[in-house]
């Protein structure tokens, strides 16, 4: 027989997660204070619009803001600094170069040791516009007074060679060519898609005069004529955004995202890309006692595959700290960043079948949390779920006056169980 307190409870579930979440109480004092890997996207738009993109993204907006402002990227580049972060992404959401000046302001004031800025490299249209920008990335970062290592990564592809604006191969031999002939004080690398592996490598190695090198089963080396090497690092490829109306799946070519992450999981099973440092480039996902965050274009923040959809926060309205402490208000932070992704799939391929394999099937590390947690029932099942657990573990605490809180502190209660029971019957979720 099914819990009426429950029952009643997933009759509004939006509202019992948010009398949970000011009932809940976590005990843990060393919740994480500094970032890891910080992502900054700082444009939605992207010139290029590649038939692949996992944003859409393309010069048509999506949304009433499609950049920080000049006093947001302020606001910003404290945050990231006060985060303390390991590495600085600039990457994602469209084109970073769109907003060059904003690169610029990064690269010369933002207090983090390693910075790497991922492009199309549409830019890179002349020999001469190349040495002019590359010049400007040179200047910026050499005028920061933390002399932050920095690294110009360029994606290629067949979806960027062929987009309706395509990057020519002759654009990236501008870049190579630019970088091995003035020596910046800057490292520059390729990134790729693994079915291109063996396709796109070949092409800009033939375009500079290169040699490929094998490094590892997603990892090649370009060395230049005269022997300065370029990693390319081949990522799976995700069937999310505009991807899903491609009709090739690629299926067979690529790695699955529970394949490709293996080697990173800290203990079998256990993937915690919410406090990874990303170095893909490196071969390496490497653990840290961090937290990885991800700032969108229209200012909101989250801990990457660490916080639910609804949980998101605006930037310019606390700090990193306060940030922090909210986001470990959730109990599903605490499942995500503890026992990682792989945690959460296992427990919603339980709960909702269907969610679960639509979400798994865009393979895409950037849309799976949020894709797993959208279902506002299956998102109040987990909240429960994880609360529970930590309850029983003596790691949390929830408010007696609960209406759920005899059956949050029953280690004999099994949760997941009590609301796929819950969800099925109400047959919300598909
Ligand atoms: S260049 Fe990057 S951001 Fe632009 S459309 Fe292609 S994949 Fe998307």
């Amino acid at each position: 027989m099914q819990h009426p307190q429950l029952v009643t409870a997933f009759s509004e579930p939006i509202l019992a997660r948010d009398r949970l979440l000011t009932a809940f109480r976590h005990r843990i004092e060393n919740v994480p204070s500094r970032g890891s890997s910080f992502f900054i996207h700082l444009s939605e738009l992207c010139p290029v619009a590649c038939e692949h993109c996992m944003y859409s993204s393309d010069l048509e907006r999506k949304s009433d803001k499609t950049a920080l402002s000049k006093r947001e990227l302020e606001g910003a580049i404290r945050f990231i600094s006060e985060s303390e972060s390991q590495k600085l992404n600039i990457t994602g959401g469209g084109e970073p170069f769109l907003k060059l000046s904003s690169i610029l302001r990064l690269l010369e004031t933002v207090e983090v040791p390693r910075i790497e800025i991922v492009t199309a490299g549409h830019w890179a249209m002349t020999p001469k516009r190349t040495a002019r920008i590359m010049g400007q990335l040179d200047a910026a970062r050499s005028r920061n007074p933390g002399n932050p290592e920095l690294m110009l990564r360029l994606s290629i592809d067949r979806y960027h060679l062929n987009a309706p604006r395509p990057v020519r191969i002759d654009y990236y031999g501008n870049v190579l060519r630019c970088w091995a002939e003035t020596g910046p004080g800057f490292s520059v690398g390729l990134r790729s898609i693994q079915p291109d592996m063996g396709i796109a490598d070949r092409m800009i190695a033939d375009e500079v005069g290169a040699v490929v090198q094998k490094v590892d089963d997603w990892n090649r080396l370009l060395v230049l004529p005269d022997g300065k090497t370029v990693p390319v690092t081949f990522n799976v490829f995700r069937r999310s955004g505009k991807a899903l109306n491609l009709t090739e799946d690629h299926k067979g070519a690529t790695k699955t995202l529970r394949e490709y992450y293996g080697p990173f999981e800290t203990k079998p099973g256990n993937l915690s890309l919410a406090t990874a440092v990303n170095d893909a480039i490196r071969g390496e996902y490497a653990a840290s006692t961090g937290l990885a965050v991800t700032l969108n274009s229209d200012g909101t923040f989250w801990i990457f595959c660490g916080t639910a959809p609804d949980r998101k926060l605006l930037l310019g309205k606390q700090s990193f700290a306060e940030a922090v402490a909210y986001f470990f208000e959730d109990p599903i932070t605490h499942l995500l960043v503890d026992e990682g992704v792989w945690a959460l799939s296992d427990l919603i391929m339980d709960l909702a079948p269907k969610t679960h394999a639509a979400a798994l099937a865009k393979n895409d590390s950037a849309s799976l949390v949020d894709d797993l947690l959208g279902p506002d029932d299956v998102r109040f099942a987990v909240t429960l779920t994880a609360a529970h657990d930590l309850v029983v573990r003596g790691r949390a605490t929830v408010d007696p006056e609960h209406s759920l809180a005899g059956i949050l502190s029953d280690p004999a209660a099994d949760l997941a169980a009590m609301c796929r029971d819950v969800i099925l019957e109400r047959g919300s979720t598909p």
